[in-house]
C-alpha cells in the first residue's frame, strides 16, 4: 500500500505548493502544474509503466509471441476467430469483459475448451477506469473474476485494465485477488483501422521474440480487419520461426482450477 500513499501525498504537496506559490509567481505555478500533469498522465496512462502497477509486457522463451484479444466475447466475431485459430493450430489469450462473458458464456467456455487462456478485463470496461472510487475498482475486478469463474469454473490469474489505464489502488487490489497484470509490447491500434493490410503491417514490421500483441475480438464496427489480417500474419510469423504461446500458464496447469460451479451449463 506504500505507493498509493506516496502518490496521494505527492498530489497533496503539489496542490499545496501551487496554492502557496500562486500570489508570487504565476508562471512558476503554470510550469509546476504542466509538469505535474504530464507526470501523472504518464503514471496513469502509460501501458508499460511499472511504478503504480507491476506488469509484464513480454512472454519468455526464444522466438515466442503471444496473441491477446480484448473486449470479447462477441457473438459473431469471436466464434469466427476461434474457427480461424483452430484451423491454424494457434492458442491465444482472451481478456474478456465480465458483462459480456455473462451474456455469452458458451463462447467463453468454447475458447477455454479449445486450449486458449481466459483472463479478466474488468466487469464493465469503464472508460474512466483511473478515476473509479476504490470500492468500485474492487467491484470491477471481483465481478470480472466471478464472471469467468461462472463461465469456465476457475478464477483467472491474469488481468488487463481497459485501454491499459492504471489506478493508484490497482496493485494492492490485484494482489488481493491473486491477479497478475499483463500489458502488451505491440499495440496494433486495430480499434482505429478498417484496413487488414495496415493492420498486418503494424504487426509484421515490429514483431520480435517475446512480444505480446494486443488485438480486439469485439469492436463497435466489427473485427473484420483483424479476421482478414490474422491468417496471413500467423503464416508469416511462423515462416520467420515464431511460435505462438499463451500470455501465461493455463489454470489447469497452474493448479488454480476450481470445481465448475452449478451455474455452468
Ligand atoms: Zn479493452
Amino acid at each position: 500500500m506504500a505507493r498509493p500513499i506516496i502518490f496521494f501525498l505527492f498530489m497533496l504537496v503539489i496542490s499545496a505548493s501551487l496554492v502557496l506559490l500562486y500570489p508570487f509567481s504565476r508562471s512558476l505555478v503554470a510550469l509546476i502544474f504542466c509538469a505535474t500533469t504530464l507526470f501523472v498522465l504518464y503514471l496513469l496512462f502509460h501501458p508499460r509503466n511499472q511504478w503504480l502497477v507491476p506488469n509484464r509486457s513480454r512472454v519468455p522463451g526464444a522466438a515466442c509471441v503471444a496473441l491477446t484479444f480484448d473486449d470479447g466475447p462477441d457473438p459473431v466475431d469471436t466464434p469466427k476467430l476461434l474457427d480461424l485459430l483452430r484451423e491454424k493450430g494457434v492458442k491465444a489469450t482472451f481478456f474478456v469483459i465480465g458483462k459480456r462473458a455473462e451474456q455469452y458464456p458458451e463462447i467463453v467456455r468454447r475458447a477455454w475448451a479449445e486450449g486458449h487462456l481466459i483472463a479478466n478485463h474488468t466487469w464493465s470496461h469503464y472508460p474512466l477506469f483511473c478515476f473509479l472510487t476504490p470500492r468500485r475498482l474492487r467491484d470491477e475486478i471481483e465481478r470480472g473474476t466471478e464472471s469467468v469463474r461462472r463461465s469456465c469454473g476457475f478464477r483467472p490469474h491474469l488481468f488487463r485494465s481497459p485501454v491499459g489505464l492504471r489506478h493508484p489502488f490497482l496493485a494492492p487490489y490485484l494482489q488481493d485477488a491473486g491477479l497478475e497484470y499483463v500489458s502488451w509490447s505491440i499495440r496494433t491500434r486495430d480499434t482505429l483501422t478498417a484496413s487488414s493490410t495496415v493492420l498486418a503491417r503494424r504487426i509484421l514490421d515490429k514483431a520480435a521474440s517475446g512480444d505480446i500483441i494486443l488485438l480486439h475480438d469485439h469492436l463497435p464496427k466489427g473485427a473484420h480487419a483483424m479476421l482478414e489480417a490474422l491468417p496471413g500474419v500467423i503464416d508469416e510469423l511462423r515462416k520467420r520461426g515464431f511460435e505462438f504461446v499463451l500470455a501465461g500458464p493455463r489454470e489447469d496447469a497452474g493448479g488454480t482450477l476450481e470445481p465448475a460451479c452449478e451455474s455452468v451449463r
